[in-house]
């Protein structure tokens, strides 16, 4: 455990007043969302997507209280992590390869981008080697995009029941990112996916996490059940 240092203001006020600005207008957004669909707003957890965001702005999401980052390149959290203030949880978001599942295993709470039977015996192995449990979600590519990872919807049963029998891996839930266009259907889709699992009770499974929604959708997302919205844009501005 890192100290939990008080945080020091940052050189540029306006910079760090204005992202103060964008994490309440976030809140806020979830809190009405929430309350459109009937839903506790402490049911949902913001994440904030850090890529090419600067350790300082991090630390200033922190110290307002934002204490679920989200990573998506192995190399780039490796040179920022230690600027990170404490207290705050590390999940895996980005396209895992498997060389590089040795260095993530162990320094990160979740890997949300489990998108593949190899890749899941692989988190396995390591998580094994090193007497750890790695809590992972199921990526779902739910837009049938070519371009984006996640595996198949109907691929996904074979993934869960693979993944449910491997020893260094708790199934936590799913996660997606769906096609901009019509976001709100492909949002329905993964929520009958999550609650027909759900519905299944297979050992070694606890659907406790359905992430979904970014900055442009994560309003909807809510409607549709998620537990977990991912924010990069929407907090730290657009990336360059
Ligand atoms: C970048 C990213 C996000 C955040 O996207 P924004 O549109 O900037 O909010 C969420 N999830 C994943 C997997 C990402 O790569």
């Amino acid at each position: 455990m890192k100290l939990n240092r008080p945080i020091p203001d940052s050189p540029d006020n306006t910079r760090a007043d204005a992202l103060r600005q964008s994490i309440a207008a976030v809140r806020q957004g979830i809190a009405e969302a929430a309350d459109r669909a009937g839903r506790q707003s402490d049911t949902i957890r913001l994440m904030a997507v850090t890529k090419t965001v600067s350790p300082q702005d991090v630390n200033t999401a922190i110290g307002e209280g934002i204490t679920l980052l989200g990573e998506n390149r192995v190399q780039e959290f490796f040179s920022k992590r230690e600027e990170y203030l404490s207290p705050h949880e590390v999940h895996f978001i980005g396209h895992l390869q498997t060389n590089k599942v040795r260095q993530i295993v162990g320094a990160v709470e979740m890997i949300q981008s489990v998108d593949s039977i190899h890749l899941a015996e692989e988190i396995d192995r390591v998580s094994q080697k090193k007497g750890l449990v790695t809590p992972i979600l199921l990526e779902i590519n739910i837009g049938r995009q070519e371009t984006k990872s996640g595996v198949l919807p109907e691929v996904l049963p074979e993934l869960l029941e693979r993944a449910a029998a491997l020893p260094g891996l708790r199934v936590e839930g799913l996660m997606a990112i769906p096609p901009q266009e019509n976001a709100a259907y492909y949002f329905a889709k993964m929520q009958e996916l999550f609650i027909d699992i759900s519905s299944k009770k297979v050992d070694n499974v606890y659907m406790s996490t359905l992430s979904m929604g970014m900055s442009q959708d994560y309003k909807e997302a809510i409607q549709y059940g998620s537990t977990l919205v991912r924010i990069g844009t929407g907090l730290f501005g657009s990336r360059k």
